[in-house]
């Protein structure tokens, strides 16, 4: 027990704990399995407190735990810790044997002048969310730095909410040359926040939160019917743009909407440019997340006449498997292994030849990201590489920059209409 001056500068814990990968248990092995887990789980729980506070279920596979009296933080530590323990020590249900694992959010503060009960909830769930968001399976304590970025990011939405609203984004267009630099071989579509009070965004700011948010959703749809409105209307004036691709992203959150197929089938129609000139880029974890219904996905995408790249290869899993398994048409090298090619002592050299043999044996298109140099270039050359993209050729361009990158207009050789004939 406290001393009274001990007790005035008592600390509390409260621990919101979020079983990881529950629903998944449930929808496999059924929800009276899942019951029963939950019942052994509370068990566990209380038993590892050792009497040393409280354990209440507060919905679903989310528990809280509650401990006062504490002299310092650690102390709170060290009991949640040992309550986690025990929960996680495996077990058997109906003979199965069960690992749990969960995303814990801790709030610790004085006793004497804490804030609401609900504020502190509040606080530790959203602690717990970022224990989710970084990994699972960890144990976060708040502190008001989350809360701030928490206000910000609410803040981010409702920008970026009316900036859609209000058609602030934008999309820039950056060349793909033949590593000559001789041709135009195609664009890739790259979304810009003009923003009346942050300025020009770029997507690094904004498209994790979009991601998040499902924002992403309309945004990238804005991006992908702009992009092919533009690159029909280039198509129409400039005849050498009838032979450039024009790439877009999509994002995980879009490629696992039901009807993404239809979207793009009516985006394609819409605009009037052929299929066959638009290529939507993913990256391998988007693939990866669901592989089945991505194959599905990629198979009836594949249907409309669309060719499919992997963005960034060979930062994600590097799984070479499924890139026999999914319908992929090329791969984009990543700008760090680009950026390290001219080091005699880095890797970067070695995995680029391995992956370029690969795309190779594959029968793989490649195009190397973020060349900015003539060293980077040459040896790209070097290792076979006919597709290049980077700043040493073009950064990615507003609209009206593009049209040196097209060639001459149909119009250029036609004699220019005199004023007052017709
Ligand atoms: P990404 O798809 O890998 O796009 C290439 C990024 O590399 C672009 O950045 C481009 O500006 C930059 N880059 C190109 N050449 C060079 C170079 O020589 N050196 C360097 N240092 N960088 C170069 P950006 O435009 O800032 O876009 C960043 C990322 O945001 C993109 O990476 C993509 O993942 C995402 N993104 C951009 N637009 C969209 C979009 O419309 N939809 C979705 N889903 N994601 C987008
Ligand atoms: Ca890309
Ligand atoms: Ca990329």
């Amino acid at each position: 027990m406290l001393e009274d001056s001990q007790r005035r500068n008592a600390l509390f814990a409260v621990a919101f704990i979020d079983l990881d990968r529950f629903k998944m248990l449930n929808d496999s092995l059924g929800h009276s399995f899942g019951d029963l887990v939950l019942v052994e789980a509370a068990r566990r729980l209380v038993i590892g407190m050792r009497g040393q506070g409280q354990v209440c279920r507060f919905g679903g596979d989310e528990f809280v735990l509650i401990v006062s009296e504490l002299a310092t933080a650690e102390e709170a530590q060290g009991i949640i810790r040992s309550a986690l323990e025990s929960l996680c020590t495996p077990f058997g249900v109906d003979g199965q044997e069960v690992r749990l694992s969960a995303s814990v959010g801790v709030v610790v503060g004085p006793t004497a002048d804490s804030p609401k009960a609900e504020d502190i909830l509040q606080n530790a769930d959203m602690a717990m969310h970022r224990a989710k968001d970084t990994g699972r399976d960890r144990i976060r304590m708040f502190h008001p730095g989350m809360l701030r970025r928490a206000r910000e990011l609410m803040a981010l939405d409702a920008d970026m909410r009316r900036a859609l609203e209000r058609e602030e984004f934008l999309v820039y267009y950056q060349p793909v040359m033949s590593i000559s630099g001789e041709r135009t071989l195609g664009f890739e579509a790259l979304v810009r926040w003009k923003s009346p009070t942050r300025g020009l965004v770029t997507p690094h700011a904004f498209i994790p939160h979009a991601e998040e948010s499902g924002l992403i959703v309309p945004l990238g749809e804005l991006v992908l019917r702009r992009a092919c409105a533009t690159m029909a209307a280039w198509r129409q004036r400039y005849p050498a743009a009838r032979g450039m691709t024009l790439a877009v992203n999509l994002s995980a959150r879009q490629f696992v909407q039901p009807d993404i197929v239809e979207n793009v089938r009516q985006i394609l129609r819409e605009s009037g440019l052929p299929p066959a000139w638009l290529k939507l880029e993913l990256t391998e974890s988007t693939l990866m997340g669901d592989p089945e219904t991505a194959l599905s996905s990629m198979r009836r995408l594949k249907a409309l006449g669309v060719s499919l790249a992997i963005d960034d290869f060979g930062t994600g899993y590097s799984s070479l498997a499924y890139l026999q398994r999914f319908p992929v048409d090329m791969l984009k090298i990543d700008r760090s292994f680009v950026q390290d090619l001219p080091r005699e002592d880095s890797d970067s050299r070695e995995l680029a030849r391995a992956i370029m043999a690969l795309a190779r044996s594959l029968r793989l298109g490649v195009v190397a990201e973020g060349v900015e140099t003539r060293e980077q270039l040459e040896l790209l050359a070097e290792l076979g590489c006919e597709a290049v993209q980077g700043y040493y050729f073009s950064p990615p361009l507003p609209e009206a920059g593009v049209p040196e990158f097209l060639g001459p207009s149909a119009e250029a050789g036609l004699p220019e209409d005199e004023p007052g004939q017709a």
